[in-house]
């Protein structure tokens, strides 16, 4: 039988019984103890139930295009920051040092 993901504790294991859904009776137990609680989709802002405190997102994909987006942005605001700076400087222009610019990015020390 193919392995399956307890819902309860994220181990892999084989199941028993069709439509098993815990690694073990303990984990059956656990999730009747925890609550579930009400949580929106940081992404969709459909809300869904989850009894994991860090849940944000109702799918994997939210997770995913959440990410991709977030670091679009991230990366557009790091362009912009760079032709504002060449527009400055000038010729003078040095391109920054990988860590120079995570700095920045940061807020962290600023060497000028
Ligand atoms: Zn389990
Ligand atoms: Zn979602």
């Amino acid at each position: 039988m193919n392995q399956k993901v307890c819902v309860q504790c994220g181990k892999s294991f084989i199941p028993r019984m069709w439509k098993q859904r815990f690694c073990s009776h303990d984990c059956y137990v656990e999730s009747l103890r925890t609550p579930k609680r009400t949580v929106i989709c940081v992404w969709c802002h459909t809300k869904f139930e989850s009894n994991r405190p860090t849940a944000k997102f109702c799918s994997h994909e939210c997770r995913q295009i959440y990410k991709v987006i977030r670091m679009r942005i991230s990366k557009l605001n790091s362009i912009r920051d760079l032709s504002s700076e060449l527009e400055e400087k000038g010729k003078d222009f040095r391109f920054p040092k990988p860590h120079e610019a995570l700095n920045k990015f940061y807020g962290l020390g600023d060497s000028s």
